[in-house]
């Protein structure tokens, strides 16, 4: 260590404690700290300190300034400065730069932050590696390197040390041991390390009998000829198939009872993708990001479409993010259907003993080994709107990076959210910090809600999280409100329900960083159902909305959800009930009898269906925009009779629209009532049924249709900012799971910018029910942090 004359006398040099927090661990941070101060000839060390990293420097004050701006502009990939602490330090400095062991963070009473990062797809360095044939890690399927690989896939207890991870069953080699301690090497401290002499071994099981050796070559073939092969992926066991073979892609469909579904696909590389689909450069970034999402891309030709996403625009696409998965792409050249390893209504497959024993008579190989998945991750999902990231499925590569929360929270009690019913979630916040677990699944099968009891109990033991309060949805009677009501009663913890859509609201106030005791806004949620505070189903609502409350300013003219749940399963019934509410039956023959979709409705016992509306008997009243998409695309004859996934409806709505360029706009109605204004739709569906009358192009008129909500929104939310002397500051947010759709998305917020509004979106937090749990944790902070009671006093 070369110690140059101007550094030599210690009291020319200023002594810093500088404490780093966010996500600073497992991704590289101490070395590179190190590699810059030597370089700069700087004295001290660096430790992780419980989930923050913690340096101790001496320089001389502008060097100490130089340091920290070249730290700060070449960040390690993947990490992530939350806040930095600065204070001075007393004492000697050490006469060179050291990387010292983890310690324990001082004051422990604290409750603990989430240093836990999300999986990483594997770097470039590492793939080069992958490919030369004389490096000792050539085709190891394990590779990883401190800037990538698996992390919370593989972790069974805080903090991220090899001890505490599936790893700990293979000791290092010598040559891996030796890379371990440079702290030059770029598998210095890297936990998940390992090489073919030391790192698990890979398997591939045909017929019962386990191969040991070829298993690359011999799971490529079968895939190639058509065969269906299970891989045990990063964080959870995965299907796949050749993306050209329409038998096998017709088997796989079979196999996981999912008619119409769309798949996603693996390739190797951006260019793989190029005969397929388009993608931008934003879109190719995400692509290859670390976290490595299923994106959504723009088909190019229905090449592919028609048997992976049958009726639908875009194909999802991911990057091979792990070097199995580079190796068995190589030798396959092209795209590969991959889906989780499930079957309906089941959690997808992460433990292999489970594994084997279901997957052998599924499929016709399994690809497994013997390094355990800890937690399971399927892939996450996104799409680019406005060249913002969305998350539709927020998984592998997000799971579970914390999401600092804005100003004001800094207090907040330690909280748990129980989430929703469908897509349920759970979160965790505490100290200035919430962490989002991945999506669950829809608690309706024994085996989810299974599934749910065990990721709570994972999820808050793998956090060290003990909360004082406890949140859940208002809904009584779905499972996660269950489960919260039993712990609350259990252990004495105050409980307090949010509603659903406020929960929406809040998540997508605090993903944009409102402030706490920020002014109210307007809320457009919009989705599929969720109980109203007057009993209602709710899901089309205009909100005035703060963290601690809301009040509905206006809503979409409610309308009978005819049969009750199986309306969510039938368009036509969702069809039926909007005609009914709008225009007479007996008017609708006269007019429009010649329309096929009037015929169809006619052959259903119209009499007693219209009786069960009046009476509302089994047919509840409700302002869910899911119903109404179903009912516009039943009008198309999209999914008449039967949805067979949910969303499917909506989906390929969106799907037709986006194939027209139609400026026209179904006109529909903003009126005044005795509980707020409404959107109401009269006269956008005898518009609609003209069109149909004339012979309209079906995209045109979901095109009319998606142009006709948006510019809605925007009128409704003029109207009401005319009116509503509580909302001062020009804003909307929007949320629910209706904003998943793309056009839809874009559109509102055109429309709404253009009447000079500020609009909030999602982008990391779900729209969906998924990000619930997120939003019910920060109402409910929010509340305890201003002593609010909780009433909604303002809420019709
Ligand atoms: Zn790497
Ligand atoms: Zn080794």
């Amino acid at each position: 260590m070369n110690s140059p004359a101007a550094l030599s006398k210690t009291q020319a040099l200023a002594g810093e404690c500088i404490r780093l927090s966010g996500l600073v661990q497992g991704v590289g941070m101490r070395p590179s700290i190190y590699r810059l101060a030597t370089e700069l000839q700087l004295r001290g060390d660096v430790a992780n300190c419980g989930a923050d990293v913690l340096i101790q420097i001496w320089a001389p004050a502008p060097v100490l300034e130089l340091f920290l701006e070249t730290l700060f502009s070449h960040l390690p990939p993947g990490s992530r400065i939350d806040q930095c602490e600065r204070q001075a330090l007393v004492g000697h400095p050490p006469n060179k730069f050291l990387i010292q062991d983890s310690r324990p963070r001082s004051n422990s009473g604290e409750v603990h932050r989430s240093g836990i990062i999300p999986d990483r797809a594997i770097c470039e360095q590492c793939i080069a590696e992958l490919f030369q044939s004389d490096n000792r890690r050539y085709h190891h399927p394990f590779s990883n390197c401190t800037s990538c690989g698996p992390r919370f896939s593989i972790l069974k207890a805080q903090t991220w040390e090899r001890s505490n991870t599936s790893m700990q069953s293979f000791p290092l080699c010598s040559d891996c041991q030796l890379e371990f301690n440079s702290p030059l090497d770029r598998r210095f401290q890297a936990h998940a390390t390992a090489c073919p002499k030391c790192g698990p071994t890979l398997r591939y099981r045909q017929n019962t009998v386990d191969h040991q050796s070829d298993v690359i070559a011999l799971a490529a073939a079968d895939i190639l000829a058509g065969k269906i092969v299970a891989i045990q992926g990063q964080g959870c066991f995965q299907l796949a198939c050749h993306a050209r073979n329409e038998a096998a892609i017709a088997r796989l469909r079979k196999l996981k009872q999912r008619a119409q579904k769309p798949f996603a696909l693996m390739v190797e590389s951006p260019t793989d993708i190029d005969p397929y689909a388009y993608y931008s450069a934003a879109e190719q970034q995400l692509l290859e990001s670390p976290a490595a999402p299923i994106v959504l891309l723009k088909t190019k030709m229905d090449l592919l479409a028609s048997e992976i996403a049958p009726g639908l625009q875009d194909l999802g696409f991911m990057l091979a993010n792990t070097a199995l998965h580079h190796l068995i792409l190589t030798v396959i050249k092209g795209p590969i259907v991959l889906t989780s390893a499930n079957t309906s209504a089941q959690p997808p497959l992460y433990k292999l003993d489970q594994a084997l024993q279901v997957l052998d008579s599924l499929c016709d190989g399994i690809v497994f080994h013997d390094r355990a998945i800890t937690h399971r991750l399927d892939d996450s999902v996104a799409q680019l709107v406005n060249d913002v990231p969305r998350l539709l499925r927020r998984a592998r590569g997000y799971v579970p990076a914390a999401t600092a929360l804005p100003p004001g929270f800094e207090q907040c009690p330690p909280t748990l959210a129980f989430g929703g019913h469908y897509k349920s979630s759970l979160c965790l916040l505490s100290d200035r910090h919430a962490v989002l677990s991945a999506w669950i699944g829809d608690l309706n099968s024994p085996a989810q809600c299974e599934d749910y009891q065990q990721q709570l109990i994972d999820f808050s033991a793998m956090n060290h999280f003990k909360p004082e309060l406890l949140t859940c949805d208002q809904h009584p009677d779905y499972f996660s409100s269950t489960q919260a009501a039993e712990l609350a009663s259990e252990t004495g913890m105050k409980l307090e329900p949010v509603w659903h859509h406020h929960a929406h609201a809040a998540a997508c106030l605090a993903e944009n960083g409102r402030a706490l005791q920020s002014q109210p806004v307007l809320a457009v949620v919009f989705d599929g159902n969720g109980l109203g505070p007057d009993g209602t189903i709710w899901g089309g609502e205009f909100l005035l909305v703060d963290y601690q409350r809301f009040q509905r300013l206006g809503h979409i003219t409610q309308f009978p959800l005819l049969g009750g749940e199986s309306a969510a399963q039938q368009p036509w019934r969702s069809l039926l009930a909007q005609l009914h509410t709008s225009l007479s039956w007996s008017s609708l023959v006269d007019e429009f009898s010649d329309l096929a979709i009037i015929k169809l409705l006619a052959a259903k016992p119209i009499r007693t269906l219209e009786g069960m509306m009046t009476s509302h008997t089994n047919s509840p009243l409700c302002s869910s925009v899911g119903r109404l998409f179903d009912a516009v695309a039943a009008a198309l004859e999209i999914c008449f009779e039967k949805l067979s996934y949910e969303g499917e409806a909506a989906m390929k709505l969106q799907a037709l629209a986006q194939q027209s360029i139609d400026q026209g706009s179904y006109p529909i109605a903003v009126v005044d009532s005795i509980d707020g204004s409404q959107l109401a739709f009269s006269t956008m569906w005898q518009a609609l049924l003209n069109d149909l009358l004339k012979g309209a192009a079906h995209t045109d008129i979901a095109r009319r249709f998606h142009n006709g909500l948006a510019n809605a929104i925007s009128a409704m939310a003029a109207q009401l900012f005319q009116q509503t002397t509580d909302w001062q500051e020009p804003t909307v947010a929007l949320s629910g799971g209706v904003f998943q759709n793309a056009l839809l998305l874009k559109l509102t917020i055109k429309s709404l910018e253009a009447r000079g509004f500020t609009v909030l979106s999602h982008s990391l937090i779900p729209a969906n029910d998924s990000g619930l749990a997120f939003g019910q944790a920060v109402v409910t902070a929010a509340r305890s942090l201003t002593a609010n009671t909780g009433m909604n006093d303002l809420c019709a």
